[in-house]
């Protein structure tokens, strides 16, 4: 099918089409249809499906064909980094609709405020918030939310998982009764689904794909000590040569900094992006990455859900995740859309049992590669994988602008305030 089959408004297509896409997704095929009829859905998707356009389309071919009068749409974010790529793909999409929006997130500072201040009272089409930030707003008392026609929360999961419900609930109890709707998330537990009770009205359920990572994706694995892993990804690296993008996780931001250090000591350009750095660092960080001044990321966590960044070639997991999904969700950040990818992880001895749920979780065995002759033999792990250099174990592999336009928009990427 096509795009055009919806029935957008021919701004949202000239977008569209700007922006490359010509076939939707499945998560696009299921959620646009009942979302452009009005429908609250409760969607199960990950990262990767094309999730953020099947919530955003819906939403701004609303805006084009009905225009509110104040801010219409809010939309949560777990992160920072969410929230700006989610207003990247925003404002691409409503380039020819000219609707006026904004991210709202902290760490910046009061000058940002002040930017966040002004465009909420003039009421913004879309805002795309973290929870906090947007509270801060909201306590001080200029808010109008009496014109929200749709609520969206994005990354359902991972927002409960941060301790973000009471905030959540504050935010909706602040929102008209009329309104509509969406929900996202990557998985499906029953605390989420008790959770969208209490915000969804008789939502149309939506499930790609739970767990899997995408097929583009070539995984494999070695057995090893912590001792070997420095040697091991120096290797690894030699390897890839330099034109490859490289996104490394580690699972603390001690283990973060140091390896990235070790690397750029090794002659590996790296960088490393994890909580401690304030929002302009980690911004300057991935724009680094971004346009491959610095090729090598090493990153926790922080990234390993949502962040687009096109032409990842590789990513390895320096140290396996300690949640089975998070693996989906890192390895996920290659082979997005139709490209393909490497996905390696190092497993030592003390890792394993992690793996080995992961392995579960996903229903795929990961093949293990023997380590290179010069970095030695790999450990005694246990008698399912065999030990010794671990043998190829082989498997599937399975605006219209208000008064204000916030965001300078003289051209399609440039231009931009000085948000970013
Ligand atoms: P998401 O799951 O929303 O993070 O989207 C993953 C990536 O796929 C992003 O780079 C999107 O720009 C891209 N994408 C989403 N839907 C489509 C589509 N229908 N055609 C081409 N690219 C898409």
């Amino acid at each position: 099918m096509k795009f055009e089959e919806f029935g957008l408004e021919p701004q949202l297509l000239e977008g569209l089409q700007a922006m490359g896409f010509e076939t939707p997704t499945p998560i696009q095929e299921q959620a646009i249809p009942p979302l452009l009829e009005g429908r609250d859905i409760l969607a199960c998707a990950q990262t990767g499906t094309g999730k953020t356009a099947a919530f955003l389309l819906p939403i701004i071919n609303k805006n084009i064909a009905e225009p509110n009068t104040g801010v219409d749409t809010i939309i949560l974010e777990p992160t920072r980094e969410l929230a700006v790529q989610v207003d990247q793909q925003l404002e691409g999409f409503s380039y020819f609709a000219g609707l006026s929006c904004m991210a709202i997130y902290g760490g910046r500072d009061g000058h940002s405020m002040n930017q966040e201040m002004k465009a909420l009272k003039q009421g913004a089409d879309i805002i795309v918030a973290t929870p906090g930030r947007l509270l801060a707003h909201l306590q001080l008392g200029y808010v109008d939310l009496s014109t929200i026609r749709h609520f969206v929360l994005d990354e359902a999961d991972r927002m409960l998982d941060m301790g973000f419900v009471t905030d959540i609930m504050t935010v909706v109890n602040k929102l008209p009764v009329e309104r509509q709707n969406l929900l996202f998330s990557a998985t499906m537990p029953n605390d989420i689904r008790r959770f969208a009770k209490n915000i969804l009205r008789n939502p149309v359920e939506v499930s790609i794909a739970i767990s899997k990572p995408a097929e583009g994706i070539t995984q494999g694995a070695y057995l090893l000590k912590d001792s070997q892993k420095n040697q091991l990804i120096e290797y690894l690296l030699r390897r890839q040569g330099k034109a490859r993008r490289i996104l490394v996780f580690a699972s603390s931001k001690k283990n973060t900094k140091e390896l990235a250090a070790h690397l750029s000591r090794a002659g590996f350009p790296a960088a490393d992006i994890h909580s401690d750095l304030d929002q302009k660092q980690r911004e300057d960080t991935l724009l680094n990455f971004r346009n491959n001044s610095v090729p090598i990321l090493v990153a926790t966590d922080v990234l390993s859900r949502g962040i687009d960044i096109k032409g990842i070639d590789v990513v390895i997991n320096y140290d396996v995740p300690g949640d089975p999904e998070d693996y989906v969700h890192r390895i996920g950040r290659t082979a997005r859309a139709d490209a393909t990818g490497l996905a390696i992880t190092l497993i030592t001895p003390a890792t394993k049992r992690k793996f080995d749920r992961i392995e579960k979780l996903t229903d795929m065995k990961v093949p293990i590669f023997p380590l290179p002759p010069e970095i030695g033999s790999s450990p005694d792990m246990n008698k399912r994988t065999g030990g010794g250099r671990g043998g190829n174990r082989s498997g599937r592999s399975g605006q219209r602008r208000k008064n204000n336009n916030y965001r300078g928009r003289n051209k399609r990427s440039g231009s931009r305030n000085k948000r970013s």
